[in-house]
Parts: C-alpha cells; sequence; structure tokens
C-alpha cells in the first residue's frame, strides 16, 4: 500500500491499551484521512512506501489533545473574572452582555489558535452562534464537536438572583430548532459534529429538556450540559422541583450515555457515582472551576466507576487560559491536594483523560483518542529538544509522561495534524494568518470594551474597585 506520510524512528505513546501504550523504535504511516499503520519503524519501512516521511528521531508522536468542554465566543473576556465570588453575574455579564456576534466569532478565531498551538486537536465548543463557530473550525482545520446554548431565559426579562427565574419556551424552542437545522446542513467538513446543549437543568424546563433528548435520540446524537453547577442552579432546582439536580435527572429518566455532563461541583460524591452508574460521560473543568469557584468537582468517586471522563478548559474570562497541558497538572495537583495524597491521578491517567478517555466520553472512540489504524490520523509531534522535558530518561525508568504532564506548558508541541492535514507545523499556523486574527482580537476587543458602562461596572465589580484602590 502507498502510504500518504510515514513518521519513522520516533516514538509513539498510542493511547491504546489500559495506559499510555508506549512504543519506542517505532513508525506511523498515514493514508488520507486516517492512520493505516503503527508499529515497529524497521518493519514499517521494509514494507510501505510513502509519498512523503519525517524522521522522528527527537520527537515524541501521541494523539492530539481533545478539550471536551470550551466556550470560545467569549475568549475577549479573557482575565476580567476571576478571585471574586459573583463570577458570573459581577465579573462576567457586564462584558459579556456587550459581545455581538463580530467579537464573539473574533473571539473563538483567537481561542482555537491558543488550543491548537497547545496540541488540542479537538474542541466540544459550546455557544450561542453556531454559525461562527462552523466557520472557525472549518478554516483552521480543528475537530470539533459544536453545541449551540439552548435555554428558556428570556434576556430582557429581569433575572433577579435568589428568585425563580421566569421560563421563555418560545426562546428555548427557537435555540433548539436552531441547532437542528444544523444538522440538515450539507456543507460542513464531516469532522464537525453537534451534540444538543441544554445550558442547565435550570435553564430549560422539564418538558424541553425531554424534547431535547427526545430530538438527540433521534438523530443519534449526544446533549452537552452543565450540570450540577454552583449555588445558582442548586437553589433553582430545589425552588422548582424540590431536589437536588442529579437525583432529579435520574428520576426523570435523563441521565444516561447520551449525556456529557460537566462540571458536577455541586454533586456529593454518591451523586457522582450514580452519574458514572448510568454511563454518562463527565467532563471536569479543573483550571475554570479551581478559580471561579475554588472546588475540585468529584472526579475520583466518578472515575472509581466509569472511565467516560474527560477534561475542559471552559474559558478565558475566568480560567485564563485554554491548553489542556494546564488542564491535566492542575486536574492531577487539585485531586492530590484533596486527597492530602500523591495517588489520585497519576500523570498516565489525566493523560488518558485528555484523549482517548476523552473521546470516549463524546462517543469517539472508535474514531479518535488513540493510535491505532482506522482511526482518524489526529495527531500531534511533541518536541523533546525543549528545555522543559530535558534530560530525556528511558532507561531504568521513563520521564517522559510525567515530564509532559508536569513539566510542558505546550510550547513543547511542534506540529498538530487533524484527519491527515497538518494544521501548525513548526510552529506556525497552516491554514490561517495568525498575526491577522491576533490583531482582529485586538481591534474587536476595543470596541466592546469602548460600551461598557463604567457607572455600574463600579457598582458591581469588586475587580474594578480593587482597581481603584490601585490593588490590581
Ligand atoms: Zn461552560
Amino acid at each position: 500500500m502507498q502510504l500518504d506520510l510515514i513518521i519513522y524512528d520516533t516514538e509513539l505513546l498510542t493511547m491504546e491499551g489500559g495506559g499510555v501504550g508506549y512504543l519506542a523504535d517505532a513508525a506511523l504511516g498515514i493514508k488520507d484521512d486516517k492512520i493505516a499503520v503503527v508499529g515497529n519503524s524497521k518493519e514499517i519501512l521494509a514494507e510501505y512506501q510513502a509519498c512523503r516521511s519525517i524522521e522522528g528521531k527527537n520527537l515524541l508522536v501521541m494523539p492530539g489533545l481533545i478539550d471536551a468542554h470550551i466556550h470560545t465566543g467569549i475568549a475577549l473576556l479573557r482575565g476580567l473574572a476571576q478571585d471574586i465570588t459573583g463570577w458570573m453575574e459581577e465579573g462576567l455579564w457586564p462584558f459579556s452582555r456587550q459581545l455581538d456576534q463580530q467579537a464573539r466569532e473574533a473571539g473563538t478565531a483567537l481561542n482555537i489558535i491558543e488550543a491548537v498551538r497547545n496540541g488540542t486537536t479537538l474542541l466540544a465548543d459550546f455557544g450561542s452562534n453556531l454559525e461562527g463557530l462552523v466557520d472557525w473550525h472549518s478554516r483552521i482545520g480543528t475537530r470539533a464537536v459544536l453545541a449551540k446554548t439552548i435555554n428558556e431565559l428570556d434576556n430582557s426579562s429581569e433575572i433577579v438572583p435568589g428568585k425563580l427565574y421566569p421560563f421563555d419556551r418560545e426562546k428555548g424552542e427557537k435555540d433548539l430548532a436552531e441547532s437542528l437545522e444544523w444538522l440538515e446542513k450539507e456543507e460542513i467538513p464531516e469532522r464537525i459534529s453537534f451534540f444538543l446543549g441544554p445550558q442547565a437543568p435550570d435553564m430549560v424546563s422539564r418538558e424541553l429538556l425531554k424534547e431535547i433528548y427526545d430530538r438527540a435520540e433521534e438523530h443519534g446524537i449526544g446533549i452537552h450540559m452543565h450540570v450540577a453547577q454552583g449555588k445558582r442552579e442548586h437553589l433553582q432546582m430545589k425552588m422548582r422541583y424540590n431536589s437536588r439536580t442529579i437525583p432529579w435527572l435520574n428520576r426523570e429518566g435523563l441521565l444516561n450515555s447520551s449525556l456529557n455532563a460537566v462540571h458536577l461541583t455541586e454533586a456529593n460524591p454518591e451523586e457522582a457515582r450514580l452519574l458514572a452508574r448510568s454511563g454518562a460521560g463527565l467532563t471536569v473543568c479543573s483550571g475554570s472551576i479551581g478559580i471561579i469557584d475554588g472546588q475540585v468537582p468529584p472526579l475520583q468517586e466518578f472515575l472509581a466507576v466509569s472511565d467516560r471522563a474527560a477534561l475542559g478548559s471552559d474559558q478565558a474570562p475566568g480560567n485564563n487560559c485554554n491548553n489542556m497541558f494546564n488542564e491535566m497538572k492542575l486536574t492531577a495537583l487539585f485531586n492530590k491536594i484533596k486527597s492530602q495524597s500523591p495517588l489520585p491521578l497519576p500523570a498516565w491517567k489525566v493523560l488518558r483523560l485528555a484523549t482517548i478517555e476523552a473521546a470516549g466520553c463524546l462517543g469517539l472512540e472508535d474514531k479518535i483518542g488513540s493510535l491505532a489504524p482506522g482511526k482518524y490520523a489526529d495527531i500531534i509531534t511533541i518536541d523533546l529538544k525543549k528545555v522543559s522535558l530535558a534530560p530525556v530518561i528511558r532507561h531504568p525508568l521513563r520521564n517522559l509522561v510525567p515530564n509532559l504532564v508536569y513539566s510542558a506548558q505546550g510550547s513543547e508541541v511542534r506540529d498538530v495534524m487533524v484527519a491527515g492535514n497538518f494544521i501548525y507545523r513548526k510552529g506556525r499556523m497552516v491554514n490561517v494568518n495568525e498575526e491577522e486574527i491576533l490583531q482582529q482580537a485586538e481591534r474587536e476587543a476595543a470596541r466592546i470594551m469602548e460600551r461598557v458602562d463604567e457607572e455600574s461596572l463600579d457598582r458591581l465589580s469588586p475587580l474594578y474597585q480593587a482597581q481603584r484602590e490601585g490593588k490590581l
């Protein structure tokens, strides 16, 4: 068989089997958009011809990282909402209400570039503007599982914290209809797929939530939803249904393998196990939730039952970065600190959570997440000559994986390929002009900031007050 590309004389983390699937003296062959062969370098070179070959002596080749929960549309608000208690209402809303479609798209482009530079090949991107998401993931070349935000909150009606939200069914139905329209469009690249995205169980009515599950089942797609996040949801669920979120979802028949549940910060250990037993996936966002809530979700309890778990970087306003190397390290650290033990979430396990197990969480384990013949060629190469990985020790004990998780910062990523195409090569974006995207982001951010009402910011934002006092 004539291959398109062989990377030879290299080391692979295949993520096959129960660990990282390390292979030395290895090669990887790609044909069209798929991995054709994985194995011993000499044998593959003897058996296969390729149009192009890359010597991989100082490279480590592994599956691309998966960011299973991100809102790229609000990336222009990076760093505007942390170190405060009212993240959403006081930190985010004064700015996010000013974001229009153009500003959201500028943020999406910026955020995807950041993700790719740091080795992310798939983003489960959740936002209000599907058109912009489809456009930028298409142009940059990333794989994406997109979900349009569906909620029944009418922006024009006053939402009073602590009072039950009034629901606007028409608004929710409109969001759902728009989500479904995208499933019918034909010109979308195969690597872009859709989930339905009810924002949270307290932001859509029971009836609409059930309808969303029915539509998802009909179309054979998943549900991407924030679940058991924050005091707001907890209070709303208590007031509306007199129940905690996860037992309520369970009673309503809404816990099943179609669900990628995000956060779970308010769930107790028994609820985390209940979610895991149902077959649902869990995505935790360690950096974001650490900064905006000071909490560590019950990931360990979930993992005791199920391996359908993933990591997400959530957003830029309060994380403040969207880099899966950061998420891997923080997830390991926070869980060790929470348990006061070095044992939870070892390096090899968090690397699985950012690759093969994330693929499982999104129902894509047969297509991506590991280096195996027949899977899409979504791969990254790591430059082993970078100082953060030096010295590379292979005997008597390999330090590659611990250094990738505890030392690497993302800049070690040299190349990123999605479906057999390089989208980032030797430190440069292949399909888009990065400089232009950065300039556009600066321009759009400046435009949006001019609209922000400083008086209400002064009244609302503890960060603005800290700045006025000369602290920030
Ligand atoms: Zn989110």
